[in-house]
Order: structure tokens, then C-alpha cells, then sequence
């Protein structure tokens, strides 16, 4: 019998080896693996031409806006996005109009992805001040796990204050899902924030300054206690600092299920940039000096920073308050909105230091895809060229070179601090569960979305 679609003549790349060879997928899902002359005959053949067939890339940090903020991004143009950008599998953050913070908005949502989605997704359902008694409903309706925004953010939803985290944690606890945390402290932001802005700094380069690394430290030293104490799955999500790294890594050694995520502007950005790029690199928690990108890469590739993603967050040029090369038209840094856009540019961002030497493809793979699939309990149905899990596949050309013009990207607001950035490392396919979504970086599918839901690892 033919299989749907055959991939041959590549290098599949898994986190242990990589092997001359393709794979084949029926029905959605990998049923042979091996080198081309092993694989069964196809119905559709895709040639991978040498390149190499890395497991689809999930971004499991995304801000799709949908619905009611949907002047900024949708599902389906914020999907396209992803699949132009290698992108399999997102995440999509709870913090939207109205936020996803009942069993009922879950709905919504699932039903706004299947719908619009050119990508599988998941949902996260938001955990605040009045919601105690939602959280276990939302993990039954399909939700992956749960965000609280402790920092101000977008929506500035109100977090669960001490009291309440009490009632809080326990019930996340018990729904067998993790909670990912926005690692701010508010007391700390709002005190340099009102100093600086007392004092005159309006310039773009104080804003790290009014969300210094303490800001991040102290809300994660304050979120692993109260995980440690309560039992829970928790995620840092966009570790920005040395020290929250660092107690990430505590946290691991201690044998508590403590993750964390960074971006690659964490990671490959200087906030001293801040005075080029301007508001095009605002984002919160901030980029900082490069000893913190250094700390956070150690992370990366020793094991304790678990994954990469986005927080990809478009807003409108006037909403930024500043045009694309970042020129600042508003008159302080603090009326510029915080967000930008990053599920596009990721995946050939991160190739480019993978061709520099940073680190190995297969460490890639497991930074990019199953450790995202591992933390959100999507593994091995997702992130793993393994038979019988999802035919989600990026093929990338390791040698393509680019420029990223933010102009080109697929988002519906495309605001990016990678705007002329050179890549070397591009994906030339991105297939979800067999079905061919983007072609270099263009979209070719139809809407397929699926929703994502716990399976057990
Ligand atoms: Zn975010």
C-alpha cells in the first residue's frame, strides 16, 4: 500500500542522531522511517534534495489575539505566519478579549483554531484574582495548562494576590497541567517606572532600567516556592535573567518539575540596542546586557533552560510608536506598546547560529520541538520523528541565505527588531500531519487545525 507522502533523499535530524534518509507518513502520522530505498511508495514524493528533515518546530509562547484584539493579529494570519516560519504547533497565550479564563472561552477558542488555524495549537486558560473555581473546568474543556501574568502586561488581566495563590496553586495541581508564569514583580516595576519617568528618562535605552533583573528574580524565587510548596508543574516563560536562569537550574537539582523558556532576542540581542532599534525591541520583560544572553545560552545548551520560544506579540506601528526601522514618534518610551512579532523569524534566526557553531542541529531539535511537546505533555504525539507520532515535519535548507525584511512577513502588524537581520538556515518546508502547509516561506495549505490536549508520555 502507498503511503500519503514520502520525504526522501534528506538527513532526518532527531535530538540523538542524524540519518541519511526520509520518512513516510499515513493517515496524519510517521509510518516508516529510514533510508529511501526502506520507505514504502508514496502517493506524493517531495524530493528533500540533500536538505535535512528536522521534526515540525513548536512555538509554545504566541499571542494570536483572537478573539477581540484582532486589529493586531488573528488566528489565521498569525498561523500563517507560524507555518511560513517552519512552525508546526503553538501555544496561544489566554490574553485576549475576553481572555480565555473559563471552560466556555476554551471553546471559543478551540472552535477559532479549527476554524482559521494553518497549524495544530494549543490552549492556555489565564489563572487570576476570581477564577479560583475555573481551573480545574478549563483543564477538562481541552485547556494545556494555565498562565498567570504576575508582571503588567497586554489585558492587564489581575493576578492571584498572595491569599489567593494559596487556593490558586492547589487546584492547578490537581488538574495535572502546568501553569507557565510572566515572571515580574509589579512593586518593583512600578517603583523605578514612576522614578525614571519623575526624573525626565523618556529615552528608549531607560527602559530596561525600569524593569531591572531583580524585577524577574524575585517574582521566580517567590513562584518556585510557592510550586515547591504546592506541588506544581511550573513554567517560566521568556527568561530574561542570569539569576532567574540560575534558580531555574536550582530548582532541577532539587528534583522539582521547574521548566523555563527564553527568546531568541534574549539570547542574540543587547538592551544597550535599545537606542538604534528603539521601541521595535521594547518588550517585557526587557533584553538585557549580554551577560545575561550569555547566562541564558549556557542554560540552552546545558539542559536547564528547556526550550525556545517566541512570545511573538504584534501590535500596529502606532501602537509601537515608531516605524519600521524603529524611529520613536511618540515622546516617551513609557506610551510605546511592549510585543512583537517572532513565530516567522525564529526557526531561520536560531539555524543561523546553529551554522555558526552555537550549537549542534540535534541539540536544535530538542530545544525547538521536544522539549516544547515535553513540558506541555504533547510528547510523543508531537515534537518526535517517531512512528505512530504526528507527521509534523520542517525541511530546511542549512546553506539558503537572507536577509528578513519585515515587510514580507505574514503577520497582519508586523513590527520586528529583526528587520534586516542576515540568516543563513531557512525552512523550505513546513508539514502538518502530512499536509504541505508553507513552501519557501509561503503559504500553500488549507485551515486543519487541531487542538492539542494532554497524552500520556
Ligand atoms: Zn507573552
Amino acid at each position: 500500500m502507498k503511503a500519503d507522502l514520502v520525504i526522501k533523499n534528506g538527513w532526518v535530524v532527531t535530538p540523538e542522531a542524524t540519518a541519511r534518509g526520509g520518512v513516510a507518513i499515513s493517515g496524519g502520522k510517521f509510518v516508516a522511517i529510514g533510508t529511501d530505498e526502506s520507505l514504502p511508495e508514496g502517493r506524493d514524493v517531495i524530493d528533500a534534495g540533500g536538505n535535512h528533515i528536522l521534526p515540525g518546530v513548536i512555538d509554545a509562547h504566541v499571542h494570536f489575539r483572537d478573539p477581540g484584539v484582532t486589529h493586531k493579529e488573528d488566528f489565521g494570519t498569525g498561523s500563517t505566519a507560524a507555518v511560513c516560519g517552519g512552525v508546526t504547533t503553538i501555544v496561544d497565550m489566554p490574553n485576549q478579549l475576553p481572555p480565555t479564563e473559563n471552560a466556555e472561552q476554551v471553546g471559543v477558542k478551540k472552535k477559532i483554531g479549527e476554524t482559521k488555524s494553518l497549524c495544530d495549537f494549543a490552549v492556555l486558560g489565564v489563572v487570576h484574582q476570581t477564577n479560583a473555581d475555573d481551573i480545574i473546568p478549563m483543564a477538562k474543556a481541552g485547556a494545556i495548562g494555565y498562565k498567570i501574568f504576575f508582571g503588567e502586561t497586554i489585558g492587564n488581566l489581575p493576578f492571584p494576590d498572595d491569599g489567593m495563590c494559596q487556593e490558586v496553586f492547589p487546584n492547578i495541581t490537581k488538574s495535572g497541567v502546568p501553569v507557565c508564569v510572566h515572571a515580574e514583580n509589579r512593586q518593583i516595576q512600578h517603583y523605578w517606572t514612576n522614578k525614571l519617568k519623575a526624573e525626565g528618562k523618556n529615552d528608549p535605552i531607560y527602559w530596561e532600567s525600569s524593569r531591572p533583573w531583580l524585577c524577574e528574580a524575585e517574582s521566580v524565587s517567590h513562584l518556585i516556592f510557592l510550586a515547591e510548596n504546592f506541588g506544581t508543574m511550573l513554567h517560566i516563560v521568556h527568561a530574561s535573567s542570569k539569576q532567574a536562569a540560575q534558580m531555574v537550574k536550582d530548582a532541577k537539582a532539587r528534583g522539582l518539575r521547574v521548566t523555563a523558556e527564553t527568546c531568541p532576542h534574549y539570547l542574540l540581542r543587547d538592551g544597550d540596542e535599545m537606542a538604534q532599534v528603539g521601541p521595535l525591541l521594547k518588550m517585557n520583560p526587557p533584553v538585557r546586557s549580554r551577560e545575561h544572553g550569555e547566562a541564558l545560552w549556557h542554560g540552552l545548551l546545558n539542559g536547564y533552560i528547556d526550550m525556545i520560544a517566541t512570545d511573538h506579540a504584534p501590535h500596529t506601528f502606532e501602537e509601537k510608536g515608531c516605524d519600521r526601522n524603529g524611529k520613536m514618534i511618540k515622546p516617551a518610551i513609557w506610551e510605546c506598546i511592549s510585543g512583537f512579532c517572532g513565530v516567522e523569524t525564529a526557526v531561520p534566526v536560531m539555524l543561523t547560529e546553529v551554522n555558526k557553531g552555537r550549537m549542534t542541529l540535534n541539540h536544535y531539535v530538542k530545544v525547538a520541538s521536544e522539549n516544547p511537546a515535553r513540558v506541555w505533555q504533547m510528547y510523543p504525539k508531537k515534537g518526535a520523528i517517531r512512528l505512530g507520532s504526528d507527521g509534523d515535519v520542517v525541511i530546511v535548507d542549512m546553506n539558503k541565505e537572507a536577509t528578513i525584511d519585515g515587510d514580507k512577513l505574514h503577520s497582519k502588524n508586523t513590527p520586528t527588531p529583526w528587520h534586516g537581520w542576515k540568516v543563513k538556515g531557512m525552512p523550505i518546508y513546513t508539514i502538518v500531519r502530512g499536509h504541505v502547509q508553507a513552501k519557501d516561506g509561503e503559504p500553500v495549505g488549507k485551515v486543519i487545525g487541531q487542538m492539542q490536549t494532554p497524552v500520556a508520555g
